[in-house]
């Protein structure tokens, strides 16, 4: 077996890792980096692409094999958000001005090729899939070749969330040759999500009774279904007093819909419920005009660079009675939330002084350094690629593992021969 990591490697972004065999080339994941769009440089001499999930990183490039023979494999979750990420996508750099050779239709070929079975044999080789936790419709790829098995984590959350269960770590095969797993965390322990959760009421609460605004950016996929449906049910139950609540994002309100589809890939609890996304008192609007404040907000774009975040954030940044929630914990360094943080945005070529309160409270869909050792403890891989994370972050989580399986940190573009 060889193995080539060619991208995602001692970073975040355009995971791609190609498995060979004398069989089959099998691709697990095809993802771009999201503020670089598109990549030509992808290999396309595949049998087979396995989508751990939707999420941009993992699947934004597989438009650039619509047109080849290659078998796609995923959810069905997976390939109808993928379907809904791309098209935006495609909009979004037609926005920019960067020429797309793209449209709607090679979108609908790209499902066409989709087989949405969980596991499936390929010429020499078995891919079964498992349940990730990470966001909804995300696996776990395994594959087993005619003599040496393999598990890719993808992204991974081994806790429970409020709408998924976290991996059901004791159905997972066992002792692999060849463990790749995600690092993105590998070097933080995070407190426990109650906790997060308790602070983000507590700002929530602190600025409702100074009678401030209060904007959530969230990304449309998975971030807004668990925010609104998080903030709405914290005030059925007054753990938080009504107020004016409000969510923003077309995307988002399209790709609920596969929430409500796809409810048995939720958490048990969540899945007994009839209409588990059916908000009572947060409302969805189209229009930032009709706000009424003070309101608070959970809206598209996550990192605040355009949509309704973008322009709430110039709109209430300077009053110190409001506040901006940052619910993830990686912000690329142009993004206009990092600048807040730093005390100052800018909006059409003019300065504005960041007066209200800049919180980041992060609900991750990842595992941290604590779980990511335990989970290689009882996976007991042979071998381990760490990806999916800077270096640091991989450096810190390897010297943990090191006593309990052999730990590369592989660079990208770099092959090995299992
Ligand atoms: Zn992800």
């Amino acid at each position: 077996m060889k193995i080539t990591f060619n991208g995602g490697a001692r970073e975040i972004g355009g995971s791609c890792t190609v498995v060979e065999t004398e069989d089959a080339r099998v691709a697990l994941d095809y993802g771009i980096k999201v503020d670089e769009g598109l990549s030509y440089n992808m290999p396309e001499d595949l049998d087979a692409v396995v989508v751990s999930h939707a999420h941009l990183d993992h699947s934004g490039n597989l438009l650039t094999i619509a047109d080849k023979k290659i078998v796609v494999i995923g959810t069905r979750a997976t390939r109808e958000i993928t379907s809904e990420l791309l098209q935006d996508l495609i909009k979004i750099q037609k926005m920019k001005g960067n020429a797309v050779p793209y449209n709607f239709q090679d979108v609908c070929k790209l499902s066409e090729l989709w087989l949405t079975r969980q596991s499936l044999a390929l010429p020499g080789v078995e891919v079964s899939q498992y349940p990730a936790g990470h966001v909804l419709g995300a696996n776990m790829v395994h594959l087993k070749t005619r003599d040496k098995t393999l598990l890719y984590t993808g992204d991974f959350c081994v806790h429970d969330t409020e709408i998924l269960d976290g991996v059901d770590v004791d159905a997972l095969p066992r002792e692999p040759d060849v463990l790749i797993m995600e690092s993105t965390y590998g070097g933080t322990s995070r407190p426990k999500r109650e906790e997060l959760v308790k602070s983000l009421f507590s700002k929530i609460r602190e600025t409702m009774k100074r009678g401030g605004n209060i904007l959530i950016p969230a990304f449309a996929f998975h971030r807004i279904q668990e925010m609104t449906r998080r903030i709405d049910l914290a005030m059925g139950a007054k753990l938080l007093p009504r107020y004016n609540a409000y969510y923003i994002s077309g995307l988002a309100h399209r790709i609920t819909q596969y929430y409500h589809d796809n409810k048995t890939l939720l958490s048990k609890q969540v899945n007994k419920q009839a209409n588990p996304f059916n908000l009572q008192r947060v409302r969805r609007v189209r229009r930032i005009g009709q706000i009424k404040e003070p309101a608070i907000v959970i809206c598209t774009s996550g990192f605040g660079h355009a949509g309704a975040s973008r322009v709430l954030l110039s709109k209430w940044a300077g009053n110190e009675d409001n506040a901006v929630i940052i619910n993830t914990g990686y912000l690329p360094p142009d993004s206009p939330l990092i600048m807040a943080k730093e005390g100052k945005i800018v909006d059409n070529g003019k300065s504005i002084n960041v007066n209200a309160d800049i919180e980041q409270i992060e609900l991750s869909g990842h595992a941290d350094q604590e779980e990511l050792i335990d989970f290689v403890k009882t996976i007991k891989p042979k071998r381990t690629f760490l990806i999916h994370g800077n270096l640091d972050q991989a450096q810190a989580l390897s010297e943990k593992i090191s006593k309990y399986t052999d730990v590369e940190i592989p660079n990208k573009n770099e092959s090995f021969e299992i």
